[in-house]
């Protein structure tokens, strides 16, 4: 009942908002009441899939994206082309084990209902070929026929070159098999920790003389699904192919290395680099009443890896954007500076509709004061990482955001996307948005990352997020 009088209590001018509770209120109740959000990503997710840059699908995606923000009546929505990377899985890659003493139960699909502890508890049989949940990394060479060879684990950098120095490596594939530090609060931090070892671990190999690479997946959970993403070469190194391997079956093959030193693994890949393919950045705006030559940027990236639906990575961030812009003009909200959502392409591999985003604004003296991105899942938002120079405006608004649950404001905005804007505009205020972060890498840039495992609520609360932060760059940038 209270909350009713305070609706009724508000105000019905806009153009100069009060961010005051009344004001985070009528955000919050349009996202939790009438959010579109969850709707249109899961037509994304559903009728489209994963967007890989360069693909049919995220070309779909783009044509999909600018109709469905047309429907909205925004100021303009646009298209800003793009030349993109292209990188193509084939269909028959494959990872196999023959191994003289394990016998699994673990067979195609089968495999899927195992988890961690069963694969420890399983009985070590005589031996058959074992199908291992592999996927190719994003950049991987393929291996022209089937590569056949032995297998080292390493578990760091340092252990990798005294075995490489030893001549350990040579001819052998290695399994780069650092797990993330479990002790780590943030899961980001714990992925910032291993990440290296997928982007620059197949070179590093290569250097002694290893044919292959297998990755453990960046992820916390134990269970069977490999998560890819990128990888890149050393032009100085040959150029091996690299897999992610699942982390349960990573945790096995440390097992069966020590107990089966004659252990054999046979890669199929037939991954290959297209030449580039046009593409487009996916742009909806609001003009600004006061400053409208002055951007406010806000969005995610709109390409996919080609596992999954790429629902929390990062349907959802452009979801959020989108629902931002939607919710704020939907409540009566009029900008001083113009509010532009955009759907960056290609952050996974290669970052070009960032990179060219941020040249045309260059070019067209386009002065950008903040930017905002999200790309951390649509998870129940926890508050926001901004500029230091900001920190103190932000922080005016701290009582507000504790109150909606998303007072974690943390020193440091930025993100891959947003970073661009920098060289054009020094002054810009970054800021990154943050949701909880626990059960990100269970589904990151794996098959797992489809729209059933985005929540509603979570999704539209970050969408609410997300605009609320908006509301106070325009406050208090001139
Ligand atoms: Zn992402």
């Amino acid at each position: 009942m209270r909350l009713v009088i305070l609706c009724l209590c508000f105000s019905a001018s806009l153009t100069q908002a009060q961010v005051d509770s009344a004001f985070f209120r009528k955000v919050f109740n349009e996202a939790l009441e009438n959010g579109q959000a969850y709707a249109r990503l899961g037509e994304l997710c559903k009728t489209i899939g994963s967007r890989l840059s360069g693909s049919p699908q995220a070309e779909k995606a783009v044509a999909w994206g600018k109709q469905m923000l047309s429907t909205y009546g925004f100021d303009s929505v646009y298209l800003q082309p793009v030349m993109v990377p292209r990188w193509e899985r084939s269909k028959t890659e494959s990872l196999v084990f023959s191994s003289t003493i394990f016998n699994a139960a673990i067979k195609g699909e089968k495999l899927q209902d195992y988890n961690c502890e069963a694969f420890e508890e399983l009985p070590l049989k005589p031996a058959k070929q074992h199908r291992i949940p592999a996927v190719a990394l994003g950049g991987s060479v393929g291996t022209k026929g089937k590569l056949q060879a032995g297998i080292v684990s390493v578990h760091s950098d340092a252990q990798m070159d005294s075995l490489g120095k030893a001549g350990a490596l040579k001819g052998k594939m290695v399994l780069l098999n650092r797990p993330f530090p479990e002790t780590y609060l943030n899961t980001f931090k714990a992925y910032g920790a291993c990440v290296g070892q997928r982007v620059n671990g197949a070179s590093k190999a290569a250097a002694y003389g290893a044919v292959a690479v297998l990755v453990r997946s960046m992820s916390n959970r134990c269970d069977l699904h490999a998560h890819t993403g990128v990888m890149i070469y050393d032009d100085k190194q040959p150029k091996i192919p690299a897999m992610a391997v699942a982390t349960a079956v990573a945790n096995l093959l440390d097992k069966l290395i020590q107990q089966d030193p004659g252990l054999q693994l046979t890669m199929q890949l037939g991954c290959q680099t297209l030449p580039d393919a046009p593409s487009a950045n996916v742009v909806a705006e609001t003009r600004g009443s006061k400053y409208p030559k002055s951007i406010i940027a806000f969005g995610g990236h709109f390409d996919s890896w080609d596992q999954g639906e790429g629902a929390h990575d990062d349907g959802a961030g452009c979801m959020h954007a989108f629902e931002a812009l939607r919710l704020l003009k939907s409540i009566g909200y009029q900008p001083r500076h113009t509010l532009r959502c955009v759907w960056w392409m290609n952050e996974e591999n290669g970052l070009r509709g960032a990179t060219e985003y941020a040249a045309v604004a260059g070019k067209t003296n386009e002065k950008h004061v903040a930017a905002l991105e999200s790309d951390r899942g649509g998870f129940t938002p926890r508050g926001f990482g901004v500029d230091s120079a900001f920190l103190p405006k932000a922080l005016k608004y701290k009582a507000l955001l504790d109150a909606n649950g998303i007072g974690e404001i943390e020193k440091g905005g930025g993100g891959a996307d947003i970073g661009p804007i920098r060289k054009i505009n020094p002054n810009a205020v970054l800021v990154g948005f943050i949701p909880d972060s626990q059960r990100y890498f269970d589904v990151h840039h794996s098959e797992t990352d489809v729209f059933e495992s985005v929540n509603k609520r979570e999704l539209h609360l970050g969408a609410a997020a997300v605009a609320v932060m908006i509301v106070i760059l325009d406050q208090e940038l001139d």
